[in-house]
Order: structure tokens, then C-alpha cells, then sequence
């Protein structure tokens, strides 16, 4: 299959290939561009550059693509703005040094491992990445708005194992996190659900903080003890019991 299949709106003029990397020569097909500025085309080139852009790997060698990048004079009377420069943005976005394609698969790992193992799991793929860079790209990623939410669920949740707790609120129509609270203290959750009247219920474990902060913050909400903690108190319960039953058992016998 040629090379050029892959990258349908660039006209490939050459490559080549070492025994860590390929090299592509790319420049745009486009005749014009859209000034950012007033969004009208010019075709009037004022100066080409290359620049260096990496692309997802080719069987785990790593992938950089030289483009021949062009510079436009915007002849609009209207518009301020007098060069600048081509934006491919279906492939990457202005400035960029990764393609969309390449910054997706390392967001996957992001989201999906540690920081640390992220960074070993993309060298042995060929795109090594530091593990700061995976931390980058979680905190460069935009968070949706909090939509008005009904059922939630409120947990534990471990900032430092053993150290330091906050309070995790998880939407449970949608089964997704929607905010990660301080710590789990009666003024925070109830300071949290004043700002969502919508909520009519609330499940947690049976923690007494919890409890009052939500009668505090959402008094007419529902509360209900979640059923990972309810099977956990009664499978507890059901062992002392039988452990404490055994025991009078067992005393009664050598009694007998
Ligand atoms: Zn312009």
C-alpha cells in the first residue's frame, strides 16, 4: 500500500526510513487558506517553512512528518492582519507539535493508566513521552459543565492512601465522576449540594458526616445506604455472629 493512501490531503514529495524513524515530506494540496482573522481565502503565498510534526507510529517506528508549510498575505482591506500561516486544523491544531491522531492515542493512555506507566507503555510503542507530559494532557483536558444532577452517589475518596481523604460524587444516571470534593467534612458536601437543588437522592456509606452533610445541604433528598457498604456491614455482622455462635458452641461442648 503506498504511503500517500494515509495522507489523502497532503501530496507526499519524499521520505525515508533509518532504523528509529520515518521521515515524511509533506506539503498542503490546497491552493488557498482562510485567514484566521477575517476568514476570507487568499492564495497569495508570502514565504514557505518547514516544520516538524509527529504522527502515530508505522510498525513502532517513530513517525515525523516534515511539512512544507506555507505562509499567506491577507490582501483584505478590512482585516489588521497582513501573514499568516496555513492551518490544517482536521490534522493538528496551530502550534502544534503532534498530530490529533497521535495527542488521542496518548490521552487513551492518560486517562486509562498512571503517569508512570503511561510513559513506559508509550516508549515500547515507539512514542516515548515523559510522565509530566501525560499530567499535561489530563489537566489540558477541558472538563464538561455539571449538568443538573438527580441520583448521586457520595464516597471516599483517597488522595494519599491512608493520609489524606476527600469525598468522590459520582453521577449514577450517567455512571460518571462529576466532582472531586476537599476532604469529607459536613460543611463541604453540604456546601456542594446547595448548588444542586436537582438532587431528590443520595446514596453513601454509613458515615455520620455524610449523613448530616447531606440532611444539611439537600434536606429533601432520599438518602440510601449504597449496596457495596450495605453487603460489606452485613457480611461483617453475619461473621461475628457466626464466629460469637461457633464459639458458645464449642464452649458448650467441652462443657458437656
Ligand atoms: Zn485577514
Amino acid at each position: 500500500m503506498e504511503l500517500q493512501t494515509f495522507y489523502k490531503d497532503w501530496k507526499l514529495l519524499f521520505y525515508s526510513v533509518d532504523r528509529s524513524c520515518v521521515k515524511l515530506y509533506i506539503q498542503s494540496q490546497q491552493k488557498s487558506n482562510l485567514c484566521p482573522s477575517c476568514n476570507m481565502p487568499s492564495s497569495y503565498v508570502h514565504s514557505r517553512y518547514w516544520r516538524v510534526i509527529q504522527d502515530i507510529t508505522i510498525l513502532s517506528l517513530q513517525v515525523f512528518l516534515h511539512v512544507r508549510a506555507r505562509k499567506f498575505f491577507c490582501d483584505h482591506s478590512a482585516c489588521s492582519q497582513r501573514i499568516f500561516t496555513e492551518r490544517p486544523s482536521d490534522w493538528w491544531p496551530p502550534y502544534a507539535r503532534r498530530t490529533n491522531r497521535l495527542t488521542t492515542f496518548l490521552k487513551h493512555l492518560a486517562f486509562s493508566l498512571s503517569a508512570e506507566t503511561a510513559s513506559k507503555v508509550s516508549k515500547q510503542y515507539g512514542i516515548p513521552a515523559s510522565a509530566d507530559s501525560f499530567l499535561y494532557l489530563i489537566r489540558k483536558e477541558e472538563i464538561p459543565p455539571i449538568t443538573q444532577p438527580i441520583i448521586i452517589g457520595i464516597d471516599d475518596w483517597a488522595m494519599k492512601k491512608g493520609q489524606r481523604y476527600g469525598s468522590i460524587v459520582c453521577d449514577l444516571q450517567t455512571q460518571k465522576p462529576i466532582v472531586l470534593l476537599e476532604n469529607r467534612t459536613v460543611q463541604e458536601v453540604s456546601n456542594w449540594l446547595r448548588k444542586y437543588p436537582s438532587i431528590q437522592v443520595v446514596t453513601r456509606d454509613g458515615s455520620t458526616e455524610y449523613a448530616k452533610g447531606i440532611r444539611e445541604g439537600c434536606p429533601h433528598a432520599v438518602q440510601i445506604t449504597d449496596r457495596w457498604h450495605l453487603f460489606h456491614n452485613l457480611t461483617q455482622k453475619v461473621e461475628q455472629f457466626l464466629k460469637k455462635a461457633f464459639l458458645a458452641i464449642f464452649l458448650l461442648v467441652l462443657q458437656s
